[in-house]
């Protein structure tokens, strides 16, 4: 058994996004700072309506995945296959754009605390131009399980391992393979998980800091930051001082081409091109 290291640290930059909504973004700030499949996470965090009552209005997408995992607040989505999704706290919505989806994302609330994530996960050339998807995910629908050891966790997507039980997620069956957990933990509390040998990991702590890899030698990584681990078999969180909340997500790497153009991603630059004129004229979707 190996424990994976800290490999690298993707610190948060602030950025604006959709009509202007204040958010962090550590994955996908350069094209570069990608985890494969994984291609951008972004954390939006605010009591102050200004920063996210302009919402993300209609845009498109193509040839990945788009996934909202909402902390605190409420927003509505709207597709153009006529899906609507209210998204409240604690709750996911998992979006496959394939040849490509038309939404909005827009927030239900003119006050109090909108708080949660969207990450981008790759779809394999074979699946980019696949009819759009959409799963509304409630919170009931997340399973929660005390572990062994203190503290807690929510499967989002993917299969947790705790004591002698499987905890599956309602996201299940991608050729991805995506384990998407939220952790909570209380000081000095470790989290101990296996992960398959040849997926890519990382951590993102969101409140509190932890370390990486075995208690005692531990690597630290601050709060808003994401943690890119070694390969290995095993991941292994403590939680620091002030306990810590934190998501870890896998998954099986595509190893193909990406070609990126804001909310476009495809494999070959003639594909992107292939996008822009679609949408252009009316025929992404
Ligand atoms: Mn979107």
């Amino acid at each position: 058994m190996t424990t994976r290291t800290l490999q690298q640290i993707i610190r948060s930059i602030p950025t604006t996004d959709g009509g202007g909504v204040r958010l962090r973004r550590s994955l996908g700030q350069t094209q570069a700072a990608r985890v494969d499949p994984f291609l951008m996470l972004d954390e939006f965090s605010s009591e102050n309506a200004d920063d996210y009552i302009a919402g993300f209005p209609d845009h498109p997408h193509r040839g990945f995945e788009t996934v909202t995992y909402m902390l605190d607040g409420h927003m509505l989505h709207e597709d153009h296959l006529g899906n609507r999704g209210d998204l409240r706290s604690g709750g996911a919505q998992w979006m496959t754009a394939g040849r490509g989806v038309i939404h909005s994302e827009m927030p239900q609330q003119e006050s109090g605390r909108m708080r949660g994530f969207q990450l981008w996960v790759n779809l394999p050339a074979k699946e980019k131009m696949k009819p759009a998807g959409y799963r509304d995910i409630q919170p009931e629908e997340i399973p929660a399980a005390s572990l062994p050891g203190g503290g807690k966790l929510k499967v989002i997507a993917g299969t947790a391992h705790v004591g002698d039980e499987d905890v599956s997620g309602p996201i299940q069956g991608l050729s991805t393979e995506p384990l998407f957990l939220d952790v909570l933990l209380t000081r000095g509390e470790t989290f101990s998980h296996g992960v398959d040998a040849g997926h890519n990991v990382f951590v993102y702590p969101y409140e509190g800091s932890v370390h990486i890899g075995s208690s005692k030698d531990g690597q630290a990584l601050e709060t808003q930051a994401a943690g890119v681990l070694s390969p290995g078999d095993v991941v292994e969180v403590t939680a620091g001082e002030d306990g810590a909340a934190f998501l870890l997500l896998a998954g099986k790497p595509l190893r193909e081409p990406i070609a990126q153009y804001g909310p476009f991603v495809m494999n070959t630059r003639d594909e992107l091109e292939q996008a822009f004129r679609d949408y252009q004229n009316g025929q992404l979707v």
